[in-house]
């Protein structure tokens, strides 16, 4: 079966971005629940999932999971960012600026990693909690490499292997081996992309903590927000907006410049690269309605604010 949806699970929507190694519990417990509903394209028939224990009780959840999620799922892939995770050990350290010879980077792209695939192993775990068999998968472990931080190898032969037997594998963005600097950081984003030109998914979802891409960056009061973003085949894009198509000026997007591996800039070209190949993209608000349609494919017959096609 082809792979019908890659997700992104933004750092800042499943963080509390300015607390340290802190998960935001309810945007990942509503995300998670949205995600079990894209992937059986349905209600869950009656069942209250909310008063589910917090524990993961395996044989509960693999027994009720049979009938829905076990028949006949759709494939989906997770990926997700670092928010409050990874983002100050790899930052203080510069592990994004390579030199692992140094004792600093080193030691900081060990930080790094532990923190980020701690919070993997949470996401997993808020995933399965609703009965996704999902499966962490590391790009370092993966065997995934850098040149001057862009992706040399990243082969998706075990991605794909764990998609097939029925998975859900659940990549990050994560510190690697760099041929030319040494190291640095690979960002989720461009983890997407990667995997979305390989593997061809129906659509592709970015979840954040915004309603979407605007003009300049949101916290600015004139900000606008872009509804749809055409991209041609040159990977030039325009801004199909009728309020903003009527004045002459180009639509420049601005964005607040801010972290270790791009933020919003990198969010958007990688998006626009994804667009190219065919692909619709859509850039929500994790744990709204928007992203609860998005993830269930169904944001083209009456396009809400923010999406990106
Ligand atoms: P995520 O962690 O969800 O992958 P990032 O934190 O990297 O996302 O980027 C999202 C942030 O980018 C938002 O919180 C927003 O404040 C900021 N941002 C900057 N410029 C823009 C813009 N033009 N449109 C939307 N968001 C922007």
């Amino acid at each position: 079966t082809p792979l019908h949806c890659i997700v992104k699970l933004g750092g800042s929507a499943i963080t509390c971005k300015n607390e340290l190694e802190t998960i935001n519990e309810n945007n990942l417990s509503t995300v998670s629940s949205q995600l079990r509903q894209g992937m059986i394209l349905g209600p869950s028939q009656g069942m209250d999932w909310s008063r589910r224990p917090g524990s993961l009780d395996i044989p509960t959840v693999v027994d009720e999971v049979d009938d829905r999620l076990a028949s006949n799922p759709k494939k989906f892939l997770v990926v997700h960012g670092a928010g409050s995770f990874g983002h100050f050990q790899a930052s203080k350290s510069g592990v994004h600026k390579g030199g692992l010879s140094r004792p600093l980077v080193k030691s900081g792209f060990v930080a790094t990693r532990i923190s980020v695939t701690t919070l993997n192993l949470e996401i997993i775990r808020a995933l399965a909690r609703e009965g996704i068999p999902s499966i962490g998968m590391s790009p370092f472990s993966c065997g995934w490499t850098t040149s001057e931080r862009n992706i040399a190898v990243a082969d998706t032969s075990t991605v794909v292997k764990a998609i097939d037997a029925g998975f859900v594998p659940v990549l990050h963005g994560d510190a690697v081996l760099d041929n030319s600097q040494g190291c640095t950081i690979l960002s989720g984003d461009v983890i997407i992309s990667h995997l979305a030109e390989q593997l061809r998914p129906d659509y592709v979802v970015f979840l954040t903590d915004v309603f979407g891409v605007y003009d300049r960056p949101p916290t600015e009061p004139d900000a606008v927000l872009l509804r749809e973003i055409g991209v041609r085949e040159d990977g030039s894009w325009s801004v199909l907006q009728p309020k903003l198509q009527d004045t002459s000026r180009q639509v420049e997007i601005t964005v607040a410049a801010h972290d270790t591996t791009g933020g919003m800039v990198t969010k958007i070209s990688e998006a626009a690269m994804i667009a190219k190949l065919g692909i619709d993209v859509y850039i929500v608000k994790a744990a709204t309605d928007h992203s609860a349609r998005a993830l269930k494919g169904k944001l083209t017959d009456d396009i809400p604010d923010g999406w990106l096609g």
